[in-house]
């Protein structure tokens, strides 16, 4: 559903091209969780940043982690307005006129506040980083011990305020640029996956999201 009525806020309603919002969970959720990575955007005492960081979903929470030290974190732990940007960027769309050239994507914003994770669920939500990863994992590689988990920040923010903007098909040329004698049409893009890279002293079983990562 995309109807510019079931936007949550006024400032999630998406006005430009404003059918190619989309409110429902299942396009949101489906959107972040193709997702490694989002843009955070803030204001603090350095002035406005738009800062690249992995990201990954639980339940109707996007979360961001990283060092207590960090002055990111230590900013949106406060709770600080923040705004969360993901873009899968799809294609390029060759229009016969130079005007109408566009892009084909799947995006999400979020509005809202960051809030930590309390000590109790981080360990969790960690575990769901891993699966994010690579399923399986969790079980596999070593457990954060006290150290190193009390030395990261978790952050959760609620997807309550979400928008996801999708454009999806060819150019729309306007009706006197349809003759124009030049190519038009799609260009796809797509984030590849190559083959894996193995460490030395790797132990023989390799487990199968290394096995299938290529051809996934
Ligand atoms: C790969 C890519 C390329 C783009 N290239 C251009 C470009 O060259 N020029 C251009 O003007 N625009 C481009 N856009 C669209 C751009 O993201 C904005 O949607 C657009 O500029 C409208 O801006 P606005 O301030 O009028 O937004 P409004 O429609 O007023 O935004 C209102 C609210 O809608 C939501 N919203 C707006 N945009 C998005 C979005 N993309 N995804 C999810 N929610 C959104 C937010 O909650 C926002 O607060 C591109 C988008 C993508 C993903």
């Amino acid at each position: 559903m995309n109807t510019a009525a079931q936007a949550p806020s006024e400032r999630s309603r998406v006005r430009r091209t404003e059918d190619r919002g989309h409110y429902d969970r299942a396009t949101i959720h489906a959107i972040v969780d193709a997702a490694y990575l989002c843009h955070v955007a803030f204001v603090d005492e350095r002035g406005p940043l738009c800062l690249p960081t992995a990201v990954w979903r639980v339940g109707d929470h996007v979360l961001i982690h990283g060092s207590n030290g960090s002055k990111m974190m230590k900013s949106l732990a406060q709770g600080t307005p923040a705004c969360l940007a993901i873009t899968h960027l799809d294609g390029l769309v060759m229009a016969r006129s130079a005007f109408s050239h566009s892009m084909n994507f799947r995006s999400v914003v979020v509005h809202g506040a960051f809030e930590p994770v309390p000590d109790g669920e981080k360990t969790e939500v960690m575990h769901r980083l891993m699966d994010h990863l690579a399923p399986g994992r969790r079980d596999e590689a070593r457990a954060p011990d006290r150290n190193e988990l009390a030395a990261t920040t978790v952050l959760r923010m609620p997807l309550f305020e979400a928008a996801a903007k999708i454009r999806a098909w060819g150019p729309k040329d306007k009706e006197e640029d349809m003759n124009w004698p030049v190519w038009a049409g799609v260009l796809p893009l797509h984030q590849g996956r190559l083959a894996p890279v193995a460490e030395p002293g790797c132990p023989a079983n390799t487990p199968a999201y290394v096995r299938q990562w290529a051809s996934a």
